[in-house]
């Protein structure tokens, strides 16, 4: 009778929760009403997170045991779950005998597609096309939700510098601003404008925060830094999404100022729950709590599940099974506040209702919709657009590209000619993805080249680019007989991705012999680069002709970078990371501070400079060319001076010089020449992607406001200066023409 009962009051509360539009804001006295009926057992076990796989410690070891946890509601959330049937059988279970008939929620990493693969992610970032990630993401999240996933733990936000970090593949680059544009795309994507449609999928921004700042780039490293830095260059990601609706948000492995994330009450109490009135939920990252022993500040899992709990910095225990073993005791003896624990769950509770699950928790495992997203071809479509506009031509010297589809003999050699390996096209985080539909290089360039022509084909050099002599002898020989070379080189995506740290960026393996040995040809040769993060090319820029970005491209790799080399498609990608020129170097980036020795003529001494390499990067943030040239004129502003209130509007006009239609991304950039404290040369505050015919000219406007010209001063006040600032505009942000104005 009493099971009856909540049955109906459930019933009622997803009924009224949607009969409106579901929005996380507006169901909180329905997630109260359920709360009241819960035990102290069934919230703390909303609170766990589990492997589906088994590996969550002692508490799973085998199907029944896993069964009995989903009947005792010990577990609110199962990840790496992607067997449709334990799931469909888990939630039966949980719906028809848990006492509180809670559905449960299914994760996975879906970083950049799921059975189809688009590019990842920091590949995405260079389309500067926030339309095209947006529908990236869709469709990875209606492959996803067909395939039984409630939710995935993307997008990753973390800003960074360091490309000796292997997790820069999982981001969007190095700018904070463009950054945040694009969490918001990827949210939505993935969110929808309506949470509770079974075709869409819970996102899950991570990680909060300062990830990306690792010492020396060293993945799980410290981080030191200011709250200043903190709120200036890492958050703003975070604070977009969560405006954009986000619905989960991770929490970071690193410390910060020697607190690690899971338990920083100042970052997720004080800043995302309380000062940005988040309100999802909030996981830590795997096993996170539980390392707060490794950490050196708990004493044991006890003390480690308080000092997560009591900093409210946990929601969710990814798997360290911590909260489950020690919550209830820490509340009985008085350390843990239940008001803790009830929000934690509410939170919980919230985002499941706003997901769908409550009215209907079998939606999302329907078979023939799963059988049907493998065959759609909007799918493959959106795969391939995204893949053709995130491939960046970094050189083309000679205009060496395009080739011609009639070229007699074509040498491919390297590593990801014909590659065959999971990894060749993809990251690691593709364990579910189709690896027999992925286009190779080699099919790519084959249906596109005159049946007459000839293609040799070199797979030479391990994954990991260890090319033998013999190998190199044997591609030599066919670049000889060849008339075109294409180098097939770079990165496996083992090599990158978490955990894939790397303090030397060069081709790995001896690539470089390989590349050196053909170079030595002379024959015309492009390289195209496979990789998922940048790397330090000195030589290869120096000395190969023509140098083609390809990122990780995913399924469609082989026809999207084909389609470049071919001119069937003009690139028109542009860095969002700048490629060092050694790992001394590094951090090398745009936005830098100015320093109070500028060299500012090469007679200069005693100024901020390496004795042995320039300051600047090889390939700068924002640049790549295209098949076309363009021409920027005309820069005009609507006023010299604006008030706070105003809007300034910049015009610039554009026109395309080349011999071909291109599509260009017009950069607009800040800087405050004189401010409270030392701000950047340069800051990204603008960007335009525009398609121009030849011959053809458009102006392109940006709009200025006061919000644009703020920042974090010294004593952590978001404001704006009066006085001077220059407006840059350009095609890269190396490459700019400027004007000045005033805020009065
Ligand atoms: C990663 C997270 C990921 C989680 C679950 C962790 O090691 O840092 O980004 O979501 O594993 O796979």
């Amino acid at each position: 009778m009493k099971n009856l009962y909540l049955l109906i009051v459930l019933q009622l509360i997803a009924c009224c929760i949607y009969a409106q539009k579901t929005s996380i804001k507006n169901i909180d006295f329905k997630v109260d009403s359920v709360l009241k009926l819960m035990t102290l057992d069934e919230k703390i076990g909303q609170l766990n997170q589990l492997c589906i796989d088994f590996s969550s410690g002692p508490l799973i070891t085998d199907q029944k045991s896993l069964e009995k946890i989903v009947v005792n509601g010990q577990a609110g959330s199962f990840f790496y779950a992607a067997d449709m049937d334990l799931k469909i059988k888990l939630q039966k279970i949980a719906m028809n005998k848990s006492r509180m008939k809670i559905p449960l929620m299914f994760a996975l990493d879906v970083i950049h597609g799921y059975k189809i693969v688009a590019p990842i992610p920091l590949a995405q970032s260079c389309s500067w096309d926030l339309a095209a990630i947006e529908k990236s993401e869709r469709v990875s999240a209606e492959m996803s939700a067909a395939h039984g996933l409630h939710w995935t733990f993307t997008p990753m936000m973390d800003v960074t510098r360091d490309p000796r970090w292997g997790r820069v593949m999982e981001g969007s680059g190095e700018d904070s601003w463009l950054g945040a544009k694009i969490a918001v795309a990827r949210v939505n994507g993935l969110q929808g404008n309506d949470l509770s449609k079974n075709n869409t999928v819970l996102a899950c921004a991570k990680h909060l925060a300062g990830y990306g700042g690792a010492e020396s780039g060293r993945e799980y490293n410290s981080v030191e830094m200011s709250e200043r830095q903190l709120r200036e260059f890492y958050l703003p990601p975070f604070k977009a999404a969560v405006e954009a609706g986000v619905g989960s948000i991770m929490t970071s492995f690193n410390t910060i100022s020697a607190v690690p994330s899971v338990s920083n009450k100042h970052l997720v109490k004080d800043i995302l729950k309380t000062e940005w009135n988040y309100k999802g939920f909030v996981v830590s990252d795997m096993e996170a709590i539980g390392e707060l022993l490794n950490h050196g500040i708990a004493e044991d899992t006890m003390d480690a599940a308080a000092t997560a709990m009591n900093n409210q910095a946990a929601d969710m225990d990814m798997s360290s099974v911590v909260y489950h073993k020690s919550l209830k005791k820490l509340v009985q003896q008085g350390k843990v506040k239940e008001s803790y624990i009830d929000d934690a769950c509410k939170r919980i509770l919230r985002i499941k209702f706003a997901l769908g699950l409550f009215q209907n928790p079998m939606g999302y495992f329907d078979k023939n919709r799963r059988d049907a997203s493998l065959k759609n071809p909007e799918y493959q479509a959106a795969t391939m657009d995204m893949a053709k506009k995130s491939l960046v031509l970094l050189k083309n010297e000679g205009n060496i590209l395009p080739l011609s589809k009639k070229t007699k003999t074509i040498a491919l050699i390297g590593p990801f000619a014909d590659g065959k390996l999971n990894r060749d096209y993809m990251s690691t985080w593709t364990y579910h993805a189709e690896q027999k539909d992925v286009i190779t290089l080699l099919t790519g360039i084959k249906s596109k080249l005159d049946p007459n022509s000839q293609i040799l084909v070199a797979s030479v050099c391990g994954f990991m680019g260890d090319c033998k002599t013999n190998e190199i002898e044997n591609a030599v020989k066919l670049a000889k007989m060849s008339d075109v070379v294409i180098l097939a080189i770079g990165e496996n995506g083992d090599v990158n991705g978490e955990c894939k740290s790397r303090t030397n960026l060069d081709l790995p393996g001896n690539q470089k012999e390989l590349v050196k040995a053909i170079m030595a040809l002379g024959k015309p040769t492009v390289a195209v680069l496979f990789n998922g993060r940048p790397l330090t090319l000195e030589w290869e820029s120096k000395n190969i002709p023509a140098i083609l970005e390809a990122w990780q491209p995913g399924t469609q790799a082989g026809n999207a970078v084909a389609e470049v080399l071919f001119g069937d498609y003009n690139p028109s990608g542009k860095l969002t990371m700048s490629f060092p020129i050694n790992v001394g170097q590094i951090p090398v980036y745009y936005n830098q501070l100015p320093t109070g020795r500028t060299k500012t003529k090469p007679t200069d001494n005693m100024k901020s400079t390496f004795m042995d390499i320039p300051n600047e990067p090889i390939y700068p943030f924002g640049f790549g060319l295209s098949y076309t040239t363009f021409d920027y004129s005309d820069i005009t502003l609507s006023n010299q001076e604006i008030t706070a209130t105003d809007t300034l509007t910049i015009s610039v006009k554009i026109t395309n010089t080349g011999k071909v239609a291109g599509e260009e991304i017009v950069q607009l950039y800040i800087r405050d020449l004189v401010a409270d404290i030392s701000r950047p040369v340069k800051e990204l505050r603008g960007f335009e992607k525009i398609l121009l015919n030849t011959n053809e000219s458009k102006i392109v406007k940006f709009k200025i406001s006061l919000e644009d010209l703020k920042y974090w001063n010294a004593d952590l006040v978001y404001k704006a200066d009066k006085g001077k600032f220059k407006v840059m505009i350009g095609p890269n942000s190396a490459d700019t023409k400027e004007k000045i104005f005033s805020l009065k």
